[in-house]
């Protein structure tokens, strides 16, 4: 067998086709031109997936069933569980607040994992996989980053660090099952690749350098990777639409970073939060949370929360600016740094929903009537919007874009690859 009649995997970030020989365990590919990891081979097998998801379930389930946090002041004690923030934020009327911390604490995760365990248990047996094995992978991998648990155990600490001056704080019942239920999901994640998966559900339809197909003919599913010749219709191994690149990906982000940053005023200038304590207290924005974290020589909390509500969707929307005037130009310069800057990006955006959970948490917790009570204000649902916006900003761009044609604009390649 020649190099060339390797099958042909193209980069995700950079388009590059690679003609990859067959992998094996501990096997990690990257791209010779953006440093992307290409294909991962890992140590674990199906039936060491399917009990760490079985097991992540069960973690999951308990999580949900008792307190995380219990907050008692002048003999009177508030528990909140995992969701309790979010049944605060609906009572309050911020619904839409409500429905997303419901969003991604509880239908992400429950999907991610139920969709898992259909795709992993009838491999781990042995059998065929189940009818749309492949729809139901293709929507794992798509709600991953919308599942949010350690997130939420950040805003816990945040929580508790803001509250431990004014009250007595116990951990719940539930809150090691949580720790557990994050972990053993890094674990499994850890040990299987999603290569691996795809490979089992379906096994890709080789295309090689040896085919009839010109390279520039090549298009790659953006779910599973699967390699077509052509650019039309659907995925024959998972179903999604194909695209050489994603469609209207440099018109679709301009709006989206320009309603974020336009929404990023209010989020920092209304007060997102009010703490009413023995009937005093006023509103808080995110900068005077961080403000009377720093008074109450809170250093770590202050610089954790200051990083991810104030430096994080700066640095995106600045970051996304820079990778869309750089991609419109056809600039060629440091095409690798810009593909890293991108995928940063992407790794830290969900994590600016710290603050959120943090206000959910207290809005749970702290309604003790004249005593004190915690109330989220309009501000909270501007900076969630910013958070949300500049994440699905982040995914509407395509990295490819820092590498194709750099002599040719932005407008004249989206025309080109539909
Ligand atoms: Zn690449
Ligand atoms: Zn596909």
């Amino acid at each position: 067998m020649t190099v060339s009649d390797h099958p042909l995997i193209l980069c995700p970030d950079c388009g590059a086709a690679h003609a990859l020989p067959p992998p094996s365990p501990g096997h990690r590919a990257e791209c010779t031109r953006c440093g992307s990891v290409l294909r991962q081979f890992r140590s674990g097998s199906l039936e060491h997936a399917a009990a760490l998801t079985i097991a992540a379930l069960i973690l999951f389930v308990v999580a949900n069933l008792f307190p995380v946090l219990t907050f008692e002041l002048e003999g009177r004690a508030q528990s909140a569980t995992l969701l309790s923030g979010s049944a605060a934020l609906w009572m309050g009327g911020y619904e839409g607040l409500a429905a997303l911390v419901f969003f991604v604490l509880f239908v992400a995760p429950a999907a991610e994992l139920l969709g898992t365990l259909y795709v992993v248990l009838p491999l781990a047996a042995g059998r065929r996989p189940f009818r749309h094995a492949a729809w139901a992978y293709r929507m794992v991998t798509r709600l991953r980053r919308w599942a949010m648990a350690e997130v939420f155990l950040l805003g816990l600490i945040v929580a508790y660090v803001k509250l431990s001056d004014l009250a007595t704080l116990e951990p719940g019942a539930s809150l090691a099952a949580l720790v557990g239920f994050i972990l053993v999901q890094v674990w499994g994640e850890a040990s299987l690749s999603a290569f691996q998966v795809w490979e089992r559900v379906a096994p890709q339809t080789r295309v090689s350098q040896a085919a009839q197909s010109p390279r520039e003919e090549l298009t790659a599913c953006h779910d599973c990777r699967q390699v077509v010749a052509g650019s039309e219709g659907d995925c024959p191994r998972c179903g999604a639409g194909l695209h050489r690149r994603k469609p209207g990906s440099v018109r679709r982000s301009w709006a989206l970073v320009v309603s974020a940053a336009v929404l990023y005023v209010p989020a920092n200038l209304l007060p997102i939060m009010t703490v009413i304590y023995f009937g005093a207290g006023q509103p808080d924005t995110i900068l005077s949370g961080v403000e009377a974290l720093i008074k109450a020589e809170m250093w770590p909390v202050a610089l954790l929360v200051f990083f991810a509500s104030i430096t994080v969707p700066v640095l995106k929307l600045v970051g996304l600016v820079y990778l869309l005037v750089s991609v419109q130009r056809g600039s060629p310069h440091r095409q690798r740094d810009r593909t890293r800057l991108y995928r940063l990006i992407e790794g830290v955006g969900r994590w600016s929903m710290v603050d959120i959970f943090m206000i959910s948490l207290l809005a749970a917790l702290v309604q003790l009537g004249a005593i004190a009570t915690v109330e989220a204000e309009l501000g909270s649902i501007a900076f969630a919007s910013v958070v949300v916006i500049t994440m699905l900003a982040s995914e509407s761009f395509d990295p490819r874009l820092i590498w194709d044609a750099p002599h040719l604009g932005a407008k004249g390649r989206e025309a080109s690859h539909g």
